[in-house]
């Protein structure tokens, strides 16, 4: 049972939804509450424990966007304080889901499968929101953080899959009759091993698209034309994908920003020397909880953190779990995942 001292505005209603519980099994746990509608602030309410979830999020091969969005809707049907919502559509059409955790004035934002082949990174971050949201409920610590005040002090936005079509072309799942599937089997050179696809559907690498030194990237990258990986595309922004994380992020207002990806277990932080001095101290923490490297400064431009470290001049990060060739077997699932869950938590703390 947790104790919970209503605040202003507060109805029985509106806790029982915060702690995920029906109206019903609070007024159980309340017997005193005779006008369940009088309660002021101040007043202390019992909470009762939340029924033992089932695990909804479960690491498996070809986890991609149907997946992903079912997993969605059972989680927020389970823990009603979850919000998910979009920021756009893919070229194919899909909806971009994003999903909002705690309620904090602290904003925060992570995103995963920017790169298609990096699927597994949407599996980590719907396995960290189930995680979360569970240890919120729960009233327990993950570790040594506190769920509650973190809950309490920072507004979470997941974006779980930037690349729902690409994920879609590597797991096999595009219909091979479509013109949208020849024209990638094209760009593929006829293979139809979509293993080392990172770019969006029309062969654009999302994370090469982002004006910062977006010109630099064009000269300094190889394909000048639609390829599986590495083309910036005709103009920064000109994919739906980068275009809705842009706008997305531009409609908040974001303390830090982390994109992730697979391959090496490093840590990027800088970027042309527009970080601001406390990303070193932040990396620094982020390296004691997972063990990865970090890495100030790589010949690159154009991604998504770039860009964010660069207009904002705050802390934003690619962090690359993982290692191997990609996409990464599920078998990693919980090895990464061991590594990395410091990581989701310490960037909300810091
Ligand atoms: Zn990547």
């Amino acid at each position: 049972m947790i104790k919970h001292t209503v605040r202003k505005g507060e109805t029985l209603f509106i806790i029982a939804q915060k702690y995920g519980i029906s109206l019903s099994s609070l007024l159980a746990a309340n017997p005193n509450i005779k006008n369940p509608s009088l309660i002021r602030p101040g007043q202390v309410v019992n909470v009762p424990k939340a029924a033992p979830q089932r695990t909804i999020v479960i690491p498996r091969e070809s986890y991609g966007y149907n997946e992903m969005v079912s997993d969605l809707e059972t989680l927020r049907e389970s823990y009603p304080f979850i919000k998910v919502d979009s920021i756009g559509t893919t070229v194919m059409g899909r909806s971009i889901p994003v999903v909002r955790i705690g309620q904090g004035k602290k904003e925060v934002h992570y995103n995963g499968s920017f790169h298609a082949n990096e699927w597994i990174t949407t599996l980590l971050l719907m396995k960290f929101v189930e995680v979360y949201a569970k240890a919120y409920v729960s009233g327990k610590k993950i570790g040594t953080f506190n769920i509650k005040s973190l809950f309490d002090s920072v507004s979470l936005w997941v974006v779980p899959m930037v690349n729902p079509d690409g994920v879609q072309l590597v797991q096999g799942k595009i219909d091979t009759n479509s013109s949208t599937f020849a024209n990638a089997l094209r760009i593929n050179r006829g293979s139809r091993d979509f293993s080392g696809w990172k770019a969006n559907i029309r062969g654009v690498d999302l994370n090469d698209q982002f004006p910062a030194y977006w010109e630099t990237e064009v000269s300094r990258r190889a394909s000048s034309g639609p390829s599986p990986r590495d083309y910036t595309g005709t103009a920064p922004l000109s994919e739906p994908e980068a275009r809705a994380m842009a706008e997305f992020t531009r409609a908040h207002n974001f303390r830090l920003v982390s994109a992730f990806h697979t391959q090496g277990e490093e840590i990027y932080w800088g970027y042309r020397g527009f970080e601001p001095n406390e990303s070193q101290q932040i990396v620094n923490r982020f390296i004691e909880v997972s063990g990865y490297e970090a890495v100030r400064y790589v010949e690159s431009d154009a991604g998504y953190k770039d860009w964010f470290i660069q207009e904002w001049r705050r802390p934003g990060f690619t962090v690359e779990c993982g290692h191997g060739i990609n996409p990464l077997p599920i078998s990693q699932f919980w090895e990464i995942w061991g590594k990395v869950i410091g990581i989701f938590l310490m960037g909300m703390y810091v």
